[in-house]
């Protein structure tokens, strides 16, 4: 066990000295990266070829997009074909996409088109002597990094604020909402004081940063306990998030389906009605949003039930694995396409906020149904999904030591990072 831990050990020291030499290569990068910037728009013409990009923007269309660049008629449907069978790109994304044409010369015809659907992904397609066109896909080589961000909750924060002064981007802070969702009550755990940190990917191409990847380990000192998550790929290649234990992370139900959603009242067997005024039970937890928020799944399931009643206004009631069911209720109006008998899985929009039925203002009220009982939300114990066999525990044990070791390292230097 000692030798595992010290090969551990040095695994991750040789890594994070790798880490800060590829950092002073990549400040030396930098300059020289900032003097001779790729040109990604309008038209370059290196060499013999020349060059346009088009970014695909809103109300555009593969074939209008084509049609502009002087191609037929014919040469689009055989295009738009070989797209589809060759990289099952079907449609194009507004403000995402890029294609690249490319011709001998000005004058000449296109007769090459680089579609570009992701940073890390590029389909060309060429035109041979014949006039016909052949695609092929390339996969964009990354470097990915490990950085850590940590932050502190100060009075009167919310997790979100503090994520963002912490220099946690967007997204990741949004994902990271996500996971602690599952361990946590926002509205109840989170108090000034307390600590948090997240270690997440960040991809590089050619030396400079192209976006940020997923959600590697995250620590909170929730009131009760240090929640931390780790990602874990198993043998069969699969990732998940998995606590300290190794025991999975992800829920079968989230506690609250809403993020950052405010607690405005809690489940109760016994409280005064806001509209009819006399006391009944509360059965479920109302959240606080705007009229038009998307209203996530809390889990995967089957719609048992969509309509409409005098309490709960227009409502769904999802029926998931094993003994749960939820409900959602005073909605606006409901997902296109969800109705009774759809499939839906954890966070798909089924629906969005209202005031429909019983109500005093735009909110979400979450019901959460256990063999047939309402229990409350916030505290009823869920399953975790996606358990780990003892091969994998044993690997993941393993590994969650190496990490935290570079985690430990990282917090003391917070300016480098692991080469994974
Ligand atoms: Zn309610």
């Amino acid at each position: 066990m000692k030798k595992v831990k010290e090969y551990l050990n040095t695994k991750v020291l040789t890594k994070l000295v790798v880490a800060l030499a590829v950092l002073l290569t990549l400040v030396a990068l930098f300059l020289m990266i900032t003097k001779t910037a790729p040109v990604l728009n309008g038209n370059d013409k290196g060499g013999d070829t020349c060059k346009s990009v088009v970014l695909v923007t809103s109300g555009d269309t593969l074939s209008g997009i084509l049609s502009k660049q002087g191609l037929s008629h014919n040469q689009i449907s055989e295009i738009v074909s070989v797209l589809k069978s060759g990289a099952g790109i079907t449609g194009l994304r507004a403000d995402r996409d890029k294609i690249e044409f490319v011709r001998d010369s000005d004058e000449s015809p296109v007769n090459k088109i680089v579609v570009i659907p992701s940073p890390w992904r590029q389909v060309e397609l060429t035109c041979d002597k014949a006039g016909a066109w052949k695609c092929n896909t390339v996969e964009i080589e990354r470097d990915t990094r490990a950085v850590y961000k940590s932050g502190v909750i100060l009075d009167g924060d919310s997790f979100y604020l503090a994520g963002q002064r912490a220099g946690i981007p967007a997204g990741i802070l949004s994902d990271v909402y996500d996971l602690l969702a599952f361990e946590m009550d926002f509205e109840r755990d989170v108090r000034a004081g307390q600590k948090f940190s997240v270690l997440y990917e960040e991809n590089f191409s050619s030396g400079a940063k192209v976006d940020n990847g997923h959600v590697l380990a995250v620590s909170f000192d929730a009131l009760r306990g240090n929640v931390k998550m780790y990602r874990f790929k198993k043998n069969d290649g699969s990732y998940g998030y998995y606590d300290e234990k190794g025991n999975g992370a992800i829920k079968s139900l989230k506690r609250t389906p809403i993020n950052n959603a405010k607690v405005t009242s809690s489940f109760s067997t016994r409280r005064k009605h806001p509209v009819l005024g006399f006391t009944r039970a509360h059965k479920g937890v109302d959240f606080r949003a705007s009229t038009g928020t998307p209203i996530p799944a809390a889990g995967a399931g089957r719609v048992v039930k969509r309509g409409y009643n005098s309490g709960h206004g227009n409502f769904i009631r999802i029926r998931h694995n094993g003994s749960f069911e939820t409900l959602y209720a005073h909605m606006s109006k409901f997902m296109k396409g969800v109705n009774v008998g759809t499939t839906v899985r954890q966070g798909q929009t089924i629906g969005f906020v209202g005031s429909t039925g019983l109500s005093t203002g735009p909110h979400l009220h979450y019901e959460v149904i256990k063999d047939g009982k309402h229990v409350n939300p916030l505290t009823v114990k869920l399953p975790a999904i996606n358990n780990l066999d003892d091969a994998n525990k044993a690997k993941f044990l393993e590994y969650r030591k190496a990490l935290d070791d570079g985690i430990e390292y990282l917090s003391q230097h917070p300016q480098l990072f692991i080469v994974l």
